[in-house]
């Protein structure tokens, strides 16, 4: 059995840049990206270095955009953003 880590997904097609996350995040660990989705918005990105993975941003995102996930699923699915 390998051990599996857990990482921050964030969903950048879901993302409406409403900013929620960030101002919940208290580890400052989520800002707004650079890059566009496909409907236009600047979706949020995670700096993994200061993500404790507490979940408050998880729990607040009213377009359910982001999971915690074990690293295995995230490169299953190819995400970025991690
Ligand atoms: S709460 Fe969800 S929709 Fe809003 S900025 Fe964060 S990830 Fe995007
Ligand atoms: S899981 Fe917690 S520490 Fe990590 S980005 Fe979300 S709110 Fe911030």
């Amino acid at each position: 059995m390998s051990a599996q880590k857990k990482k921050l997904l964030i969903e950048q097609a879901r993302c409406k840049s409403c900013g929620l996350c960030i101002t919940f995040c208290r580890q400052h660990a989520l800002s707004i990206g650079t890059e566009l989705n496909q409907q236009g918005y600047a979706y949020v990105v995670v700096n993994p270095e200061e993500c404790t993975l507490c979940n408050n941003c998880r729990v607040v995102c009213p377009d359910v955009g982001i999971s915690v996930v074990e690293v295995d699923e995230i490169m299953e699915q190819g995400e970025i953003n991690v």
